[in-house]
C-alpha cells in the first residue's frame, strides 16, 4: 500500500541524526531557542542535550513537542507521519501494524499497540482550526453518525451520536472547509457556541440550515439565516458522503464513541487539505509543524481520550 519513499524524504529522515537535524532546522530556523525562557544562549552537553546558559534548563530538539516521550525512534515517527500524509484516507492501526520495516524485511515497522498509540498522537495534532472569517455561504446541519461503544460487559454495540456539520463555500460554490463536532444536545446555546468556534468567532456569513426548528434562533439573533431543503445542502451532503466512505473504508466502521472527536479531527484535516488541493508533501509539512507545536502525550493521556 505504501509507495517508495521520495528522495527529499530519504535525505532528511533516514537516520536518527538526520531527523534530529531536520527538527532543529524546522523548530529553530534562527538557531536554538530555550523552550523554558526563550534565550538563545545554550551549550550542547555530552548527552546531546542543550543546556540553557540563562535558566540552566536542559532541552532536546523534542522537548515540549508531540514527538517527545515514548520509545519510538524518530525514523519510525517520520515514516508514520509520511504514511499518514501520503495515503489520502490514512490508515488504521491494524493496517499500520502490517507494514514491513523498510530496513528489515522480516520485521514489521511497529506493533499494533505502538501503531494505535502513534495514530492517536498524530490525530491529537490534527485539531480543527477555525476557518478564516470571510463572507460567503455557510451550510449547517445536525446529522446522526453510528459509532461503536463498549457496554458494561465489554461487548461492542452500535450507537447513534449527533454531529454538528458546518461547511463553508467559496464564491464559486466549491467547498472551502468543513468543521465537524459531536454535540450532546440541540440547545441554541450549544449550537451557537459550536458554530461560533467553527467560524472563528465572527458570524457574518449567510447561513443555510436544514429544515427544522433547531436553527430558528439564527433568524431571531439577526443572523442572515436561510432554510434549505435536505437535498439543497450540497456541501453538507458531500462531507457526509466522504465521511461515511472513510468510516467504512479505512476504519471498517469501528470508530469508537470515546475517541470520536479525534477521528473527526483526522477526517476534517484530510478533507480540508483536499479542498485546498494540497500535495502529500504539503500535508506532511503541515503535520510535522503541528507535531512540533503540539503537546507531548503519554499512553495514559491517549487512553483517557485526551488525544
Ligand atoms: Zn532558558
Amino acid at each position: 500500500m505504501a509507495s517508495p519513499l521520495p528522495s527529499w524524504f530519504l535525505k532528511r529522515f533516514s537516520t536518527e541524526d538526520q531527523c534530529r537535524a531536520s527538527i532543529r532546522e524546522l523548530r529553530w530556523p534562527g538557531g536554538f531557542r530555550c523552550p523554558g525562557c526563550g534565550s538563545n544562549r545554550a551549550r550542547l552537553n555530552a548527552r546531546g542535550l542543550f543546556r540553557c546558559q540563562d535558566c540552566q534548563k536542559q532541552a532536546s530538539e523534542l522537548s515540549g513537542t508531540a514527538l517527545a516521550g515514548g520509545r519510538v525512534s524518530l525514523v519510525t515517527w517520520f515514516s508514520v507521519l509520511w504514511v499518514m500524509s501520503e495515503t489520502p484516507s490514512g490508515i488504521s492501526a491494524s493496517g499500520l501494524a502490517k507494514l514491513p520495516d523498510p530496513d528489515e524485511d522480516e520485521r514489521n515497522l511497529v506493533s499494533y499497540k505502538t501503531a494505535w498509540l502513534l495514530l492517536h498522537k498524530i490525530r491529537g495534532v490534527m485539531q480543527q482550526i477555525p476557518g478564516p472569517p470571510t463572507y460567503g455561504r455557510v451550510e449547517v446541519s445536525i446529522e446522526n453518525l453510528e459509532v461503536v461503544e463498549l457496554n458494561q460487559f465489554g461487548r461492542q454495540g452500535k450507537k447513534a451520536v449527533q454531529v454538528l456539520v458546518v461547511v463553508k463555500e467559496r464564491a464559486d460554490g466549491s467547498t472551502e472547509w468543513a468543521c465537524l463536532r459531536q454535540i450532546r444536545d440541540r440547545e441554541p446555546e450549544t449550537l451557537q457556541r459550536c458554530l461560533m468556534e467553527a467560524l472563528g468567532g465572527v458570524m457574518r456569513e449567510e447561513i443555510w440550515s436544514s429544515p427544522g426548528s433547531e436553527f430558528d434562533w439564527l433568524g431571531e439573533a439577526e443572523y442572515r439565516h436561510r432554510t434549505a431543503t435536505e437535498l439543497g445542502l450540497l456541501s453538507v451532503n458531500r462531507v457526509l458522503g466522504e465521511l461515511r466512505v472513510w468510516q467504512v473504508g479505512t476504519h471498517w466502521g469501528e470508530m469508537s464513541e470515546k475517541h470520536l472527536g479525534a477521528y473527526l479531527d483526522e477526517f476534517v484535516f484530510r478533507f480540508n487539505h483536499r479542498c485546498r488541493k494540497s500535495t502529500p508533501k504539503e500535508v506532511f509539512d503541515d503535520l510535522v509543524q503541528r507535531a512540533l507545536h503540539g503537546e507531548p502525550k503519554t499512553f495514559q493521556d491517549v487512553v483517557r481520550g485526551e488525544a
